[in-house]
């Protein structure tokens, strides 16, 4: 089946007792055993370790990914949590690329680093970088790509096969792009890491995670920390979440053509000192963006003359743009990551790695461009 077919069938089969065409909310803690002889024999018993419908999405991504298993999980946090915690020892070192999200960094330096594990955060838009922090007790690469929120890009490709001839997993954070746009498994990646809060919902009604495994070795080293830690998606939210994937390519085509025309008129626009989308033909990586995924994604960033002042009153100056924290709803939504979504790096290693005071970050949603972009406009008059 192609991937429109998927993102809707998969993981879906009517209720057998019911015929209800959508996958019911198993909202039940315990699921009864038939004999102690039988125990498990349904798939299920308690649902910290598994439950009905949140198999079914688990199934929907798997097949969407073309990976070997997949395990959701409460948040995306939870889905990176697992993935070091399944991979990493006191002692053990991790390569992380150096424009993370700005949890997965202060989970990594404000959390484990106090268990003894090692983090090399390196610039991994050049493959030699990481080939050139890998250390003995390396036994995690772990890249973003596209970055939150300069987009930056790492060669997936390229990364993984560095990793792959020392013997270290590759787990990729494909927040930004999901599998309809980019496939990190078929790249050679490992592991692939979700915030299903963002695009996979896309209504900005949950949070949650995923970690797409790429073999059932790995899969089954995911589910025993998600079990041991108890951090498993819950029931509702694996049915909202299911709802929202059915239309992942419809709304990820549409925001990203949005993103384009936005891109676009910010490129040309006297007050924008700068631009990043890698759409467009002056992003550093543009070729990079074109040859390892098949579309260019909804989120832009751009700084305005002016600096972090000039920011601040575009961004309390739009109407329509909502000023929050999340991206990949069909809201459009403006960040400020220096106060908002990456406020616990230090400023020097901020703007060491690009992510200036005055950045301004969009999640370009569904509405009329031509409304986005009169607002951004009526705004940056104001400016
Ligand atoms: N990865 C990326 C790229 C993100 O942008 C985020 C959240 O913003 C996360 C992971 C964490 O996801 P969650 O907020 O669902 O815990």
């Amino acid at each position: 089946m192609r991937f429109r077919t998927k993102q809707v069938h998969a993981g879906v089969t009517p209720d057998p007792t019911t015929g209800a065409i959508l996958t019911p909310i198993h909202q039940s803690t315990t699921f009864v055993q038939p004999s102690i002889d039988e125990y498990m024999s349904t798939g299920y018993s308690y649902s910290r370790s598994g439950n009905p419908t949140v198999r079914a999405l688990e199934e929907k991504l798997t097949e969407l990914e073309e990976g070997a298993d997949t395990a959701a999980f409460t948040t995306g946090m939870a889905a990176t949590n697992a993935v070091m915690l399944a991979l990493l020892n006191a002692g053990d070192h991790a390569v992380v690329s150096d424009v993370v999200y700005g949890g997965t960094h202060r989970l990594a330096t404000q959390v484990y680093r106090r268990f003894g594990v090692e983090y090399s955060f390196v610039d991994t838009s050049d493959p030699a970088n990481v080939a050139a922090a890998l250390r003995d007790t390396t036994r995690l690469v772990f890249t973003e790509t596209p970055a939150n929120p300069t987009l930056k890009l790492t060669d997936i490709a390229a990364v993984s096969e560095i990793a792959r001839a020392h013997g270290i997993p590759h787990a990729v954070d494909n927040t930004f792009l999901t599998p309809y746009y980019q496939r990190p498994l078929a790249l050679g990646a490992d592991l692939v890491v979700y915030s299903t809060t963002k695009y996979f919902d896309g209504h900005n009604a949950t949070v949650g995670g995923a970690v797409v495994s790429g073999s059932a070795e790995l899969y089954e080293r995911i589910t025993f920390v998600r079990n041991a830690t108890g951090t498993i998606m819950s029931p509702q939210v694996a049915w909202l979440t299911m709802q929202g994937s059915k239309t992942l390519s419809e709304r990820l085509d549409r925001q990203s053509a949005n993103a384009m025309e936005i891109a676009r008129f910010l490129e040309a626009h006297p007050k924008v000192t700068r631009v990043g989308y890698p759409g467009l033909a002056s992003f550093p990586q543009h070729d990079l963006a074109a040859r390892q995924a098949s579309g260019f994604g909804a989120m832009v960033w751009f700084e305005v003359e002016g600096g972090l002042e000039a920011g601040k009153r575009l961004m309390d100056s739009v109407e329509l743009w909502t000023l929050a924290e999340n991206l990949g709803s069909v809201e459009s939504l403006i960040t400020h990551p220096v106060t908002m979504t990456h406020a616990g790096i230090d400023r020097e290693e901020r703007l060491r790695v690009g992510i200036s005071d005055g950045l301004v970050r969009l999640s370009v949603g569904l509405e009329d461009v031509e409304d986005l972009v009169e607002d951004l406009a009526q705004a940056l008059d104001r400016v």
